[in-house]
């Protein structure tokens, strides 16, 4: 199931700010917000905010608005880039990046890539870094990947009973703590970084940004 956006949509992009998975999305010119219906968790957050009742669940859609469904579906298909996950040489690159930014900075993390899925690409462990730090960048990796979102972004949702039970279900997979980010390529996620054994959470965050300059210089 997911939420749809139909064309009582005044564009006023209020929904996008709430919603915890960033699937929401348009593009210049276009008459309306659309949500993609295969990252939509069903959460209603952006139902709440609709200022003009702009949007309904699948299955509870008026007929006047079905057509909606396959406009929301059609417009992921066509803006969504043809991306596999991120190559092995270009996460490793990324993995290097945030232990030189770790080294420079005194600190000693794990970095780990993974695809959209959740599952590892490239992990690095530097010397003198705690043992737990690779499930922990892990899990945040896994987290952006699947929330679409910084996991930063993340945290003050931590005891909310909808991300408390997910947390439960996934075992540690879902780990909404900051020191993962997203790899975007147009509106599609590809993967994400994620970085742990700082001491502070902000730190792992800038070792992510360092990551992500591979990215920037071209060589994905
Ligand atoms: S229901 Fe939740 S996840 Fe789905 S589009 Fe709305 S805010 Fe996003
Ligand atoms: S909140 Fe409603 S009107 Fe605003 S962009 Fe989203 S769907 Fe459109």
């Amino acid at each position: 199931m997911a939420y749809i956006i139909t064309n009582l949509c005044t564009n006023d992009g209020a929904c996008v700010e709430v919603c915890p998975v960033a699937c929401i999305h348009t593009t210049p010119g276009a008459p309306q917000f659309y949500i993609d219906p295969e990252v939509c968790i069903d959460c209603e957050q952006c139902e709440i905010v609709c200022p003009v009742d702009a949007i309904f669940k699948d299955v509870d859609i008026p007929a006047e608005h079905a057509a909606s469904i396959e406009v929301n579906a059609a417009f992921f298909r066509k803006h969504k880039a043809i991306a596999g996950p991120v190559p092995f040489d270009t996460a490793w690159a990324m993995v290097h990046a945030a232990h030189d930014y770790a080294q420079i900075m005194g600190l000693a993390v794990t970095a780990a890539v993974v695809d959209e899925a959740g599952f590892p690409i490239a992990v690095g462990r530097m010397d003198k870094t705690e043992p737990r730090s690779a499930e922990l960048a892990l899990s945040k990796a896994c987290t952006a990947a699947a929330f679409h979102v910084a996991t930063a972004e993340l945290v003050p949702e931590a005891r909310e009973p909808w991300l408390r039970s997910l947390m439960v279900s996934h075992r540690g997979r879902i780990l909404p703590a900051a020191g993962a980010i997203p790899i975007i390529n147009g509106v599609t996620i590809v993967g994400a970084i994620g970085v742990a054994g700082a001491s502070r959470p902000e730190q792992d965050v800038l070792c992510c940004r360092a990551a992500l300059t591979v990215l920037e210089h071209g060589s994905h």
